[in-house]
């Protein structure tokens, strides 16, 4: 039995625990899509005198609009890559992203999430898969080794701004290295799944014991 787990972000889209990164490469295309939408419906509202409601309601329309169609382009392909990789397993742990009040919640939002966790989800159930949604809490600040939470150079607990980091547990055998740190996020949830299933009657039966 393979297990996956995937964490998700702006760019990389997503990292896979077997160490595949999604990149969009047309990142500048979605955000520009939003500019764009807001200042064309912005220009023509003024232009025609419409009220501040129907500036509203036609801006969300031409946002949405504008913002599907770039997402269809730019994303969908990295989204279908992304199911493709995750048919090569048969247990998928998806990071059940959660973007209020997130730092880059407005980024998030621009990229399609917390849908395109849905749309994975979903389609992999579709294919046959297991899948899992997990927490996001600790996965980006423990180690995937031994659960020591990351530390920064002054020894305190905090997010991690560098995209490596190595653990301060001299005990761990991940102390010896600076390792990706969405890799590290990724085995995080494989793992929080692993240990759910590692006594189910469904791995013994995979195993024959059962
Ligand atoms: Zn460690």
């Amino acid at each position: 039995m393979k297990f996956v787990g995937v964490d998700f972000g702006i760019n990389p889209f997503a990292i896979t625990s077997d160490g595949r990164k999604f990149h969009i490469n047309r990142l500048p295309d979605i955000f520009y899509a939003h500019e764009y939408s807001s200042s064309v419906v912005g220009a023509f509202a003024e232009f025609t005198g419409t009220s501040q409601d129907d500036v509203s309601n036609l801006k969300d329309i031409g946002r949405l609009h504008q913002i599907t169609k770039v997402q269809a382009e730019v994303l969908r392909p990295i989204i279908s890559d992304l199911i493709e990789h995750l048919t090569g397993f048969d247990v998928i742990a998806l990071e059940d992203i959660q973007i209020e009040g997130m730092h880059f919640e407005h980024e998030m939002r621009m990229l399609g999430f917390p849908d395109n966790v849905n749309i994975i989800y979903e389609e992999s159930l579709q294919r046959g898969k297991k899948v899992h949604l997990v927490e996001m809490k600790g996965t980006s600040r423990e180690c995937s080794h031994c659960g020591n939470p990351v530390r920064n150079e002054k020894g305190k607990e905090k997010p991690i701004k560098l995209n490596l980091f190595r653990c301060q547990n001299e005990g761990c055998p991940l102390s010896q290295y600076w390792i990706d740190k969405d890799i590290n996020a990724a085995l995080n949830i494989r793992n929080k799944i692993l240990s759910k299933y590692l006594n189910s009657d469904e791995i013994l039966q995979f195993l024959g014991l059962a």
